[in-house]
C-alpha cells in the first residue's frame, strides 16, 4: 500500500520484508544532508503555530491542504510561497525552523548537513542580513545541542528576475560569515533556465563561492544539465535526471567527477510513471548503472513525508541498490561536501568504518 511506504512511493517488485534490526541500521549509520530546503523542512505542527503567532490569513484547511501528499503529488512550491508571502514575518521563525530541523536529521545519525534557503521571497518581511543571522543563529544552537555541524546555501529563485539574484549574491558578498559556503538555485525549473542566471553565479563563483544547481529535476531537456555543469561551473548537480538521455554529458560528468544529490521522492517521476514501472524505470537507477556518482537526499522532508534515513532505505529497498552500492554513496556524498579535503578524509575514514562495522551483523533478509 503507497500510504504504508516512506515518502508514499508506489510499492516495488524489489522490497522485502525487512527485520528491525535493517530499519534501526538506516536511522544510525553516520550519514549527511546536502540537499534540502529549509522551508521544506516546516513541519505541520510548527507552521500551525506560526500561522497564529504571526496572525497571518491562512486556513487550517489550507494546512491540511499542504500536508497531503496525493498519488500524484503535485509538488511544495505553493507551500514555500505562502510561506514567504504570509507566514515568515519574523527573522526569529527562521531560526525555529533551523533549529527543529537540525534536531530532526540529529535522530537519523545526520552529522554534516547543507541546506538551501531564499531570500528573495522574503524581502518584504526581513533584510538578507536578518534572515542570514537569523539562520546563523538556528546553526549554532544546533551545534550546541545535538551536536550536528550544518551549513547554509543561500538559492536563487528562479521565478523572479536574474536582477533579482544579483541582488541576492550581492548582500551575500556584502555579509560574509563561516556559515554561508554557496550559492544553489530552486524553485519551477521548467521556462525558467539556469543561463538566465549567468551572471549571479559568475559573481557568486568569483566571490569564492561553491555552486550548485537544480537541473533536469522535472523532466526538463539534459541542455539544463548541461549549462549548469559547462558554461555556470556548478560544483555539483541537483538532481539532474535527464542526462541519462546524453551518453556525451555522462562522459564529461565522469571526467570532470560531477556528484549528483538525487531524491529518490523526486515529486514528477511519482506523477509521470505509472506505479508499476516507478521503483524500475526510476533515472537513479540508470545513472548508477552508468557510472554516475549519485547519494539521496531529502528535499522537502516534511512535505514528501519522508526522513533522511527512509531516503537510504528507499534507495535499497524500492530501488534495489545493494549495501555495498549504498557504502560507495554515502562515500560520495563525503566527497559532494563543501569542506576541506583534510575533513573529507577524516569522515570516510571513520563513518564508513562505521558504516561496516553497523553492516557486518545484519541478519539475512528472505
Ligand atoms: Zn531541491
Amino acid at each position: 500500500m503507497r500510504s504504508d511506504n516512506p515518502g508514499f512511493v508506489p510499492d516495488s517488485p524489489f522490497s522485502k520484508q525487512l527485520p528491525e534490526e535493517w530499519l534501526n541500521f538506516f536511522k544510525t549509520f553516520p550519514k549527511l544532508e546536502l540537499h534540502c530546503h529549509l522551508l521544506g523542512t516546516t513541519s505541520k505542527e510548527t507552521f500551525e503555530e506560526l500561522v497564529a503567532e504571526s496572525g497571518a490569513d491562512v486556513s487550517q484547511e489550507e494546512i491540511n491542504n499542504f500536508y497531503t501528499r496525493g498519488d500524484k503529488p503535485v509538488g511544495v512550491l505553493r507551500i514555500f510561497r505562502c510561506l514567504e508571502r504570509k507566514v515568515l514575518s519574523k527573522p526569529s521563525f527562521l531560526t525555529r525552523i533551523t533549529l527543529k530541523h537540525i534536531q530532526r536529521v540529529a535522530s537519523q545519525g545526520v552529522k554534516y548537513i547543507e541546506f538551501y534557503w531564499n531570500w528573495t521571497g522574503l524581502k518584504h518581511f526581513m533584510t538578507y542580513d536578518e534572515a542570514r543571522q537569523a539562520i546563523n543563529e538556528g546553526i549554532r544552537q544546533g551545534m550546541q545541542r545535538y551536536g550536528v555541524t550544518a551549513r547554509s546555501i543561500p538559492s536563487i529563485d528562479r521565478e523572479d528576475t536574474p536582477e533579482a539574484a544579483v541582488e541576492l549574491v550581492e548582500e551575500m558578498t556584502k555579509h560574509p560569515d563561516d556559515y554561508t559556503i554557496g550559492l544553489g538555485i530552486d524553485y519551477r525549473e521548467t521556462n525558467h533556465e539556469p543561463e538566465n542566471f549567468w551572471k549571479a553565479f559568475k559573481m557568486a563563483k568569483e566571490a569564492g563561492f561553491k555552486i550548485t544547481i537544480h537541473a533536469g529535476e522535472f523532466g526538463e531537456h539534459w541542455r539544463n544539465v548541461e549549462t549548469a555543469m559547462k558554461l555556470l561551473g556548478a560544483d555539483r548537480i541537483d538532481h539532474g535526471y535527464t542526462i541519462i538521455d546524453n551518453p556525451e554529458l555522462i562522459k564529461e560528468a565522469k571526467a570532470s567527477d560531477m556528484h549528483f544529490a538525487v531524491v529518490p521522492t523526486n515529486s514528477y517521476y511519482l506523477r509521470t510513471l505509472s506505479d508499476e514501472e516507478w521503483a524500475i524505470k526510476h533515472p537513479v537507477r540508470k545513472m548508477v548503472e552508468l557510472g554516475l556518482k549519485v547519494f539521496p537526499n531529502s528535499d522537502d522532508p516534511t512535505m514528501h513525508h519522508i526522513s533522511i534515513s527512509e531516503s537510504w532505505l528507499l534507495m535499497h529497498n524500492w530501488l534495489d541498490f545493494t549495501l555495498p552500492q549504498l557504502r560507495k554513496m554515502l562515500e560520495n556524498s563525503i566527497e559532494a561536501a563543501w569542506v576541506t579535503d583534510e575533513q573529507k578524509a577524516i569522515w570516510k575514514k571513520e563513518w564508513l568504518k562505521e558504516f561496516d562495522r553497523l553492516s557486518v551483523d545484519l541478519p539475512p533478509v528472505n
